[in-house]
């Protein structure tokens, strides 16, 4: 990489991320996330605190996309046949020595892989994609203080500083409990980093994922592991489905996954819901970049895989 693109990629960065942190400011003061439920009923569940891009970002990373899918070595760039194999590092934080075996067993971890890598190969549906997943390491860690983390939150931060290893390639999944900032527990699933942030936050990089949302969890319709699946789509670059609702050009930046609104919580598979109908094809509720339930969410789509290998390629420097 020339210095040149290497401060082009850092200004990018630095753009997008202050159009995120105003969006938060924003957020915070009108006590309103942009995407989480407020109940805590699990039947109202909104399982991701992943935020989306807002409308002057979104715009200005669409530009770029624009540009990359121009130009034709990129294109080569997004054959499937380049597979990328994503070291996968675990840390499941425990809060005492009473659970030091956790309610996350090693068992359950491996089996998440296998979702990880049987989703992205598209064999539950869909495109395939050239990413695939090793587990590199399981870190169990006991503390209390940790045991429960809500997004943004000090303690995130001081988890990810003392946990997280490896470089943009490395995919850190950090399991805990995960609180509401209204207090609820059991309303947020996960949340991820998208790849820019890497560029300046090196050490946020990672996904959060909610202990109950692993493969074989007691948590009705979202515990099959295609919750990971979903935040890893954040992490390699995709925003979701709904973003922008039925509004304009402000949309995912995908140009084949149909418009939607956000779906009704708790209809986990909305088959026939056509919530834009003044737009193209009826709501994407197979995406796996959606609010369905996990036996819903199957698919990725070839605009996806091309978005996803724009993102990696230049925030990630997966090539
Ligand atoms: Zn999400």
């Amino acid at each position: 990489m020339t210095k040149t693109s290497a401060s082009f990629i850092l200004v990018v960065a630095i753009t997008l991320l202050g159009c995120v942190k105003e969006e938060e400011q924003q957020s915070t003061s009108q006590q309103t996330p942009p995407n989480r439920g407020g109940s805590s009923s699990t039947s109202n569940l909104f399982f991701c605190d992943t935020r989306d891009l807002n409308r002057d970002s979104s715009s200005q990373l669409g530009t770029l996309f624009s540009d990359y899918n121009k130009m034709a070595v990129n294109k080569a760039a997004s054959s499937p046949a380049n597979v990328f194999t994503i070291p996968v590092r675990f840390h499941v934080i425990q809060g005492d020595s009473s659970t030091e075996n956790g309610p996350v067993p090693d068992d359950a971890l491996v089996e998440q892989i296998d979702v990880l890598n049987r989703a992205y190969a598209g064999e539950t549906g869909g495109t395939q994609t050239p990413y695939r997943f090793q587990l590199a390491s399981i870190n169990r860690v006991s503390n209390a203080k940790w045991r429960s983390l809500s997004p943004g939150s000090p303690e995130e931060a001081d988890v990810k500083k003392a946990l997280r290893v490896g470089d943009a390639t490395t995919l850190n999944v950090f399991i805990s409990d995960i609180v509401a900032p209204e207090g609820q527990k059991g309303t947020i699933l996960g949340y991820s980093t998208f790849p820019f942030v890497y560029q300046l936050q090196p050490e946020i990089d990672g996904i959060v994922l909610n202990y109950r949302a692993v493969p074989g969890s007691d948590l009705a319709n979202f515990n099959s592991g295609h919750v990971l699946v979903h935040e890893t789509g954040h992490w390699l670059g995709l925003l979701h489905t709904f973003t922008g609702a039925c509004d304009g050009a402000f949309t995912d930046l995908v140009s084949d996954t149909p418009r939607e609104k956000p779906p009704t919580p708790g209809n986990y598979c909305p088959v026939g819901r056509d919530s834009c109908p003044e737009t193209l094809g009826t709501d994407p509720i197979h995406n796996h970049m959606t609010y369905t339930g996990d036996s819903c969410r199957t698919e990725f789509t070839q605009g996806q895989v091309t978005f996803m290998r724009f993102n990696t390629l230049l925030f990630r420097g997966m090539r």
